[in-house]
């Protein structure tokens, strides 16, 4: 065995009611003037934030949007200084801890993220920013969140049909930390767990969305998914989503229900520990269990259904492998080509 364990500087706050101590976090960090970031969606709930932080908060800017678009990154980074803010605290999906990033990452400020969904992005030093429909995305210790704060009674309000696709989004952290060429025996151990833990609390929010404990194990799931993300190196899978996501301007999440059973199903034959650890965690074929599971949800499983239009599928294939992506099976571009043009509806 052969491995490098990596550090996990982020603490991390869980559990139903935790959002009321985001105060506390931010006053054990030191901050004073701390800007709230959200998306526009989300913006009463970036109100409570502020009212967590009493004095210390220096406004709100609901103003995050999907994939960090460079103008609203650098207007956040504007805003921020504008502000004199000495701390951040970023609520809400992935868009707007993605905000968030953007503004610590510029200017050094420690951030507090306090996810609603469950894509991962708070556990990770990973940032996005995209710029005349290109993605660019980089690891930056600077964008780490220092603290992270799960509540489970924030994902209550979120509707099925994007629990189901967020949840999928985490699910795909789990399965390519499975498979990664730095996977540890701890990103092993959490992502199956993870993977487990996922796909049977995602039926249970399915049916009572409003059901704390479901929630609260979705969000577990989501949490290892986040931790695997940020320590290990993800492969095709990601690869295709942000590709696709950024060139076809889809919304990220659906775009992992769609792609996931077929990478997985490309990939797994040529992945035998991932394979294993899938099938105990999951008890079957896990192609099979979760492309049943995400007919059951009612999830999108063709591009066309994201609004796709393939006429840019040749050009996004070979983006895809440029540079090769870091996976189990290197594809050709004929490969992805094959692979997104063959997307469709999975018979059961
Ligand atoms: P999102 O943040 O775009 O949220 C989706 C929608 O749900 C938004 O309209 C939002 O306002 C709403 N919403 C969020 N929480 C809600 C709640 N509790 N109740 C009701 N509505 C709610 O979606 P996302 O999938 O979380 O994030 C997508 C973005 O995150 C993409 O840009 C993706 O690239 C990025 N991402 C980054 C990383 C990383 O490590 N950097 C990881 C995963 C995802």
């Amino acid at each position: 065995m052969r491995f490098t364990e990596l550090p996990r500087p982020s603490q991390v706050v869980f559990g139903a009611g935790r959002f009321a101590e985001v105060g506390d976090e931010v006053a054990r960090l030191g901050c004073r003037r701390v800007v709230v970031v959200t998306t526009p969606g989300r913006k009463a709930l970036g109100e409570e934030a502020a009212g967590h932080l009493g004095d210390r908060s220096a406004g709100v800017l609901a103003e995050a949007v999907e994939h960090v678009p460079g103008e609203i990154a650098d207007a956040g980074v504007a805003r921020a200084r504008e502000l004199d803010a000495d701390g951040c605290v970023a609520v809400g999906g992935g868009s707007a801890i993605g905000l968030g990033k953007a503004i610590v990452r510029d200017t050094g400020l420690p951030l507090v993220a306090v996810p609603t969904t469950y894509s991962g992005s708070e556990m990770t030093p990973v940032w996005g920013r995209t710029e005349d429909g290109v993605k660019t995305t980089g690891r930056d210790e600077r964008a780490r969140p220092a603290v992270v704060v799960y509540d489970p009674e924030l994902t209550t309000s979120l509707p099925v049909a994007v629990s189901v696709t967020s949840a999928v989004n985490a699910l795909a952290h789990a399965v390519e930390a499975l498979w990664a060429p730095d996977g540890t025996p701890v990103t092993r151990l959490e992502s199956a767990e993870s993977a487990r833990a996922i796909v049977d609390a995602l039926p249970r929010v399915a049916s009572s969305p409003a059901d704390p404990d479901a929630r609260g194990d979705l969000l577990y799931g989501a949490w290892l998914a986040g931790s695997g993300l940020a320590a290990t190196t993800m492969g095709l899978h990601h690869r295709l989503a942000h590709v696709l996501g950024g060139g076809l301007d889809l919304p990220h999440a659906g775009t992992h229900t769609v792609l996931l059973p077929a990478v997985m199903a490309y990939t797994l034959p040529a992945a035998p520990v991932a394979a294993v650890a899938l099938e105990n965690a999951l008890g079957g074929d896990p192609v099979a269990i979760l492309s049943d599971l995400l007919a059951r949800l009612g999830a999108p499983t063709t591009l066309a259904e994201l609004g796709a239009d393939d006429a840019q599928f040749d050009v996004l294939a070979e983006r895809a492998v440029t540079p090769p992506p870091t996976h189990p099976r290197v594809p050709t571009a004929a490969e992805v080509r094959s692979l997104i043009g063959g997307l469709r509806p999975r018979e059961h």
